[in-house]
């Protein structure tokens, strides 16, 4: 048996040497150039050939992704869910936290047609903080605040009913401002082995009064200088479904239904409503999804004209 063993190993050694020895002796092929070279148009750009939805194969939990439905598409969802479409084709999907591992997008097309793509989403871990020993946390709000918060909430909720059908930007997300990162998307704490609700936002800590501006274009749905919980709230709709939240801002610079380009002043950072130091809070939405805004100035350039170029921005002091 051994000695059958080693001779099919020799044989084998043999074969691969003369294998080597052959592609040594054979001229090297004359390669095709690249296919990267010949540089195909970016698929985001012109409306994909009919029936195919393009779109990425896969996505992290919490990130947003562009894609363009085919021409003729009169309804696209996910996981079965109506997704905002824009009159060229494009359209937005989020995922939440917890999403996957697999989602998809399908498309009706004008006779009834269905395409679909799958998407992968890949798993994230997040940082979770175990404090043991505490009493419970108490955010039971006093009887006499209860109606100014469900009027808040009404207010956020009306913020968000109508999303701008056009994607309003076109050369992709900044961060709002400089700041030391103090809080994560996805975050949590569990407190006497009960997990508290998640951190839906990225926070960043600067002096009070350091400028808050616009991660991308979009259009300002609601600015609130004093809620309970949000305290200087300015929520913008960027368009097909997607909307960033600024919380805790000191001053606001802007009103209800203003026009915004990428770098324009929102407002400044403060410590208002709940919030034990002064940061901003930077929280996305796509729909009812929370989706990570940290991502977001990943997405990419999607040409065109106007906009405003990448601003400057001041370096944290703390
Ligand atoms: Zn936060």
């Amino acid at each position: 048996m051994a000695r059958a063993r080693l001779a099919s190993h020799a044989a084998r050694l043999l074969a691969l040497g003369m294998l080597t020895t052959l592609a040594a002796c054979t001229p090297r092929p004359v390669l095709p150039p690249p296919q990267s070279v010949i540089a195909p148009e970016s698929p985001l750009r012109k409306p994909a050939p009919s029936p195919e939805i393009a779109i990425a194969e896969e996505a992290v939990q919490g990130a947003v992704l562009i894609g363009r439905a085919p021409v003729g598409t009169t309804t696209i969802t996910l996981d079965g869910k109506a997704v905002p479409l824009a009159a060229d084709g494009r359209f937005l999907v989020g995922f939440g936290r917890d999403a996957g591992p697999r989602s998809v997008v399908a498309a009706t097309l004008a006779d009834g047609t269905v395409v679909s793509r799958p998407v992968r989403v890949i798993p994230r871990v997040y940082d979770e903080q175990r404090v043991e020993g505490l009493p419970p946390a108490t955010v039971t709000l006093p009887p006499a605040l209860k109606a100014r918060r469900a009027a808040e909430v009404a207010k956020m909720v009306a913020a968000r009913a109508k999303p701008s059908p056009e994607i309003g930007w076109t050369h992709g997300f900044i961060l709002p401002t400089a700041g030391r990162v103090t809080g994560v998307y996805g975050s949590r704490r569990i407190r006497n082995g009960v997990p508290g609700s998640p951190h839906n936002g990225l926070d960043l800590a600067n002096v009070t009064g350091t400028p808050v501006v616009a991660p991308a274009d979009g259009i300002v749905r609601l600015a609130e200088p004093d809620f309970l919980l949000e305290g200087g709230l300015v929520i913008i709709d960027h368009g097909l479904g997607l909307y960033s939240a600024f919380l805790h801002l000191s001053r606001l610079d802007v009103a209800t239904g203003d026009r915004l380009l990428r770098g324009q002043q929102v407002g400044a950072i403060g410590a208002t409503g709940r919030a034990t130091g002064p940061h901003l809070h930077w929280g996305a939405r796509w729909g009812e999804t929370f989706v990570d805004p940290a991502l977001l100035p990943g997405l990419p350039d999607l040409g065109g004209t106007g906009g405003a170029p990448a601003p400057v921005l001041t370096t944290p002091t703390q």
